[in-house]
């Protein structure tokens, strides 16, 4: 098994607390048995999420010396949006606090724009996957969110070099089902974060674009890991092995028509997102003007200037090809760990994280007692480790029904920071876990001590199941 050595070296420390089982027993009860709710002295390793918790480079901290802290026309604004020209190619650029700020001052616009021209009645957004926070804010301007994701990505142990691909048909399906008159828009994940961080290949997004064209539907490229998935294609996608990771990630967003980040992942910044149009600079400026009362003037978006710097020097730093090789690396080796230890997990391993099939490990927990969530709290109480459940719990109710969703995966994502943990930390969560394999017949499931209404994971309570 390779692993590849970190491609940078250590400047500065930050000293992690280690607990005893005892003291974690009483954190987690405290915490209602949700990792979220789990202070994070009393973690060791966080794999909560790779999102903010990236280790910025000396040159992204030189950056925040930069910041030109105007109100408006900051200097770092410019730099920004002229990387985003020279990076992804989009012309038109509003920064913002995060990837939904985003999404919130873009997605009424949109639907406002196809009522305008006479569609939109009854609106939606497809997706290969929607993001929870995308779900969110499409719900919540009473539109619907449909995923039609390729159902390979539900087979999490037959090797496929797209789990993140659109099932064409199925696009082509649902947009005929609706009609295209009620399709706001086509929204690409990449990579595709809900069905393991897995990657969308280029042909797919082309394909994506150019049925969009037909019914003359927008495509947003949701972009939170451009650079994850454009290593993905440079290493699996026939065509592209000589081109570098730059003119592929141009390429990717020649299949978008605007595109929503949240810089918080790949630029590695701890905070930060952009909304940029390829051409369309009239919905550009409804959704500036959106952004003034929503984020923040339209030069600044909810952020300072110094964050806008660090954002601008991420951007590329997350393209460096040394870098990602590490980075996938890093990841692919503790999947191949867990695998060795007979460890069900997605396969092959996505860009930021390890999915564990949590309804393979423990089979004897049902989908309402959450297994995922139950595999979380045990890995924690064995090793200090807080990971996050991605299945039922996550999913939640249906809006009209008030039914527990069917989730097809029941996964336990080990999320990967970027730069922050070392190879050895990589084995020390492998043998926890595999630790944990010979006693999984013990683990209980959940359920809810407090249910609140929407996105109830964040804040639930729970308590085992006797
Ligand atoms: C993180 C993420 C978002 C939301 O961005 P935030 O910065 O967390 O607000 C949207 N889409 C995808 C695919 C993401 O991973």
């Amino acid at each position: 098994m390779k692993r590849i050595p970190e491609p940078f070296r250590i400047k500065m420390v930050e000293n992690i607390h280690m607990t005893t089982r005892e003291e974690r027993e009483v954190a987690l009860a405290a915490a209602g048995y949700n990792p979220f709710l789990l202070p994070s002295r009393d973690v060791y390793i966080d794999l909560l999420t790779d999102s903010g918790t990236g280790a910025m480079s000396d040159h992204q901290w030189a950056g925040l010396m930069m910041g030109d802290e105007a109100y408006a026309g900051s200097r770092n604004y410019y730099h920004l949006c002229d990387q985003v020209q020279k990076l992804l190619g989009y012309p038109f650029t509003i920064p913002t606090h995060q990837g939904r700020g985003a999404e919130q001052i873009l997605f009424p616009c949109l639907i406002a724009k196809k009522q305008k021209e006479g569609g939109g009645k009854q609106p939606v957004f497809i997706s290969n996957f929607h993001f929870d926070t995308t779900a969110a804010h499409v719900e919540l301007n009473g539109a619907r969110a449909i995923n039609v994701v390729t159902p390979k990505a539900f087979d999490t142990k037959t090797y496929y070099d797209w789990k993140g691909d659109f099932d064409l048909d199925m696009l082509q399906t649902v947009i005929h089902e609706h009609g295209a008159d009620n399709v706001v828009a086509i929204v690409t994940t990449v990579t595709c974060n809900s069905s393991g961080g897995q990657p969308i290949s280029m042909a797919n997004m082309r394909e994506v674009y150019r049925i969009a064209r037909q019914h003359n539907i927008p495509v947003m490229i949701d972009s939170a890991r451009f650079c994850e998935n454009a290593w993905f294609i440079k290493q699996r996608e026939a065509g592209y092995t000589d081109k570098s990771v730059k003119e592929i990630v141009l390429e990717m967003y020649q299949y978008g028509d605007m595109l929503t980040m949240s810089a918080k992942k790949d630029p590695m910044v701890n905070i930060g997102g952009l909304c940029c149009f390829r051409t369309d600079e009239d919905l550009f400026n409804d959704v500036r003007i959106r952004c003034v009362p929503m984020e923040g003037f339209v030069t600044y978006g909810g952020l300072a200037g110094r964050d806008m710097e660090a954002m601008a020097i991420g951007l590329e730093e997350g393209m460096n090809e040394d870098y990602l090789s590490y980075r996938i690396g890093q990841v692919a080796y503790l999947g191949e760990r867990l695998m060795e230890g007979g460890i069900p997990i997605q396969y092959p391993t996505g860009g930021h994280a390890v999915f564990v099939d949590a309804k393979l490990f423990l089979p004897h927990i049902p989908a309402d007692q959450f297994p995922a969530q139950a595999l979380n709290n045990a890995l924690y109480l064995e090793a200090g480790i807080r990971s996050v459940e991605i299945g039922s719990l996550l999913l939640g109710r249906d809006p009209d029904t008030g039914k527990q969703k069917e989730s097809p995966l029941e996964l336990l994502r080990l999320t990967i920071p970027r730069r922050v943990y070392t190879n050895d930390h990589m084995d020390y969560i492998a043998d926890a876990l595999i630790a944990l394999k010979s006693r999984a017949s013990t683990i209980k499931g959940y359920t809810f001590t407090y249910e609140p209404p929407v996105l109830r994971h964040f804040v639930a309570r729970l308590k085992p199941v006797e």
